[in-house]
């Protein structure tokens, strides 16, 4: 509850309560469908792997500097690959911790994740895991099963794995992916989220209305049967009917989406481009969303009252940067400096 008013006292003040900082550029890894290396994610002219991003002292110092800027409750680290900076995230991750910082590191656990940061307070480890072995091996070479064993060990992670077409397809496939991380003694929790295409995209990855209709079936049994998977029913159910445009979305309405030379900004959700809201299947935003359906007293919809609260924090942020002469940061599609 503490942190829901802490949440709302941001969002009247003009502040968005969550950060996402794209840590760096690089990735060892060329995952098909991956939307981070898209053409579009930064808004089209230049891709990623063209940003120009930070090492050493200056990354740490300009992971401090955005965090003192925008104040987050809640920070995702993500990449690129963010265990390519594992020397400067050792260096960062207690600071943000001391600062009562929720942090999430998201990784595929390409290299070993640093023993030193389990048990730090407010840290949540997410693993990107596409899927049962061979599929996986697959699609996150060289981040095979194998090694996410080997580098896990140990921690206490959360297995995030994103949902594609092909998996959908393959009766009990989903079962045998929950049981099989349920059974893992590193892992605390299994979040599903199903791939988010941009509009109009064709591919192998994008569900159809029958298996989003399939999962989401599944994933009401599944909750039921594995405490691990952490998924609430009311999130399970957003993925029927997710937010119709980033207006509508919670999630995209309250994050800061930060590119690798923490200038460009991602718009208007982690994915960039032009997502296709309405197959959205991002479990964040189906998180935020069902908290937002969530009728106060049975009859007043939290997402109303949140809708003129950041009417509110919009103004109360014009009036701030205005008097302080802030510039704001900049969309993505600038060049970057
Ligand atoms: S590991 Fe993540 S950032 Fe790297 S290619 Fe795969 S999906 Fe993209
Ligand atoms: S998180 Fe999903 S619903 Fe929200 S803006 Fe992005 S694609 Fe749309």
């Amino acid at each position: 509850m503490d942190g829901v008013v802490r949440a709302w006292g941001k969002i009247l003040a003009g502040y968005r309560p969550n950060l996402s900082i794209e840590i760096t550029r690089e990735c060892p890894l060329r995952c098909p469908g991956c939307y981070a290396y898209g053409d579009e994610h930064l808004g089209g002219g230049i891709t990623l792997r063209d940003v120009r991003d930070l090492k050493g002292q200056a990354l740490v110092d300009g992971v401090i500097a955005l965090v003192d800027q925008h104040q987050p409750l809640h920070l995702s680290i993500v990449g690129g690959e963010p265990l390519v900076r594992y020397r400067e995230l050792s260096q960062l991750l207690p600071m943000l911790s001391q600062r009562g910082i929720y942090t999430q590191v998201v990784t595929s656990a390409v290299r070993p994740i640093p023993i030193e940061w389990k048990g730090l307070h407010r840290l949540q480890l997410v693993v990107s895991i596409d899927g049962l072995q061979p599929e996986h091996d697959e699609r996150r070479k060289p981040a095979t099963y194998a090694r996410i064993l080997k580098h896990i060990a140990g921690h206490d992670i959360t297995v995030h794995c994103t949902i594609t077409s092909q998996q959908v397809r393959r009766p009990g496939y989903l079962e045998e992916f929950v049981k099989t991380w349920s059974e893992n003694q590193d892992t605390r929790h299994i979040w599903v989220s199903l791939y988010t295409p941009q509009i109009g995209e064709v591919s192998v990855e994008r569900l159809s209305k029958a298996d989003r209709a399939s999962v989401v079936e599944q994933l009401f049994v599944l909750r039921e049967r594995f405490p691990k998977l952490w998924m609430p029913k009311g999130l399970i159910s957003v993925y029927s009917t997710p937010p119709s445009s980033p207006d509508e979305c919670v999630f995209a309405q309250t994050t800061e989406c930060v590119s690798a030379d923490f200038k460009s900004r991602i718009t208007p959700c982690q994915f960039g481009g032009k997502p296709d809201c309405e197959n959205c299947g991002c479990i964040a935003s189906a998180g935020l969303e069902a908290v937002a359906r969530h009728q106060l007293g049975g009859f007043i919809p939290v997402g109303r009252i949140f809708t003129g609260s950041v009417a509110i924090g919009r103004t109360m942020r014009g009036l701030r940067e205005s008097l302080s002469g802030t510039p704001p940061t900049r969309p993505a599609q600038e060049t970057p400096a």
